[in-house]
């Protein structure tokens, strides 16, 4: 086995640990294997081993991987920042968008969605943090975004993500990610969306975010080691 399968593995058993010990079922969350930096050759053994979501945060570079392992039927899911200049291949070339922070993003990608493909499934991103990060919506902003981008054709709206300030306080980590998963519950009463998704946990938060609800963990060191350098 290869140590990308082995570690693999390795994840997929810390969730299930947290699955049971949050009184949920394993399949209620979905591991998106966060592949930034590495190349094609890595994430076609993570796949080889079973694993069939991939998360990208560089536009150039995803793009790139996705032709190099078009075939193998992976579902690529874009978690990075994203400029109203590159939204167009990303509309093109991911199945998820998990990073819609403003209208004006959803509306471009709705409009660049196309038409052969399926819509493009969006999550907005929250900031939990406050003042400590920048990146997301304020939580209070969220309903009215979510009311706005429900109303776009060519996505489809499926839940909020958030990357909480790292902090080794356990119930630190809770409190950010219930803040989500309070946000989320909140914009499916007022607007009966019935939004199902929250991306939230990471390679050292996971078991927390499970705890509160997380739908879909971003797992990236824990699968493919340290990443070495960071592309732009
Ligand atoms: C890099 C990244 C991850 C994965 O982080 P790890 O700590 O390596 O597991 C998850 N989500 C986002 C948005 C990222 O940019």
């Amino acid at each position: 086995m290869t140590s990308i399968a082995a570690n693999l593995q390795a994840v997929r058993e810390r969730i299930a640990t947290a699955c049971r010990a949050a009184g949920r079922r394993e399949d209620s969350v979905s591991l998106l294997a966060v592949s930034k930096t590495w190349p094609a050759a890595n994430l076609r053994q993570a796949a080889v081993a079973g694993q069939a979501a991939f998360g990208e945060n560089y536009v150039q570079e995803a793009v790139d991987k996705i032709a190099a392992l078009r075939g193998l039927g992976l579902e690529w899911h874009f978690i990075g920042p994203l400029q109203s200049n590159k939204t167009r291949p990303v509309a093109e070339n991911f199945d998820w968008v998990h990073s819609v922070d403003r209208l004006k993003i959803a509306e471009r990608l709705a409009a660049q969605r196309p038409a052969t493909l399926p819509p493009l499934e969006l999550c907005l991103q929250v900031n939990v943090s406050g003042e400590a990060s920048k990146s997301g919506c304020a939580p209070a902003d969220a309903p009215a975004l979510a009311a706005a981008i429900l109303r776009l054709g060519g996505v489809r709206l499926r839940g909020l993500m958030a990357i909480p300030e790292p902090s080794p306080d356990v119930a630190l980590q809770r409190r950010r990610f219930a803040t989500l998963r309070a946000t989320l519950e909140r914009i499916n009463a007022e607007s009966g969306a019935g939004l199902d998704t929250l991306s939230m946990g990471m390679s050292d938060d996971l078991e927390a975010a499970i705890m509160e609800g997380a739908t879909i963990v971003r797992v990236g060191t824990a699968i493919f080691g340290q990443r070495e350098y960071q592309t732009p």
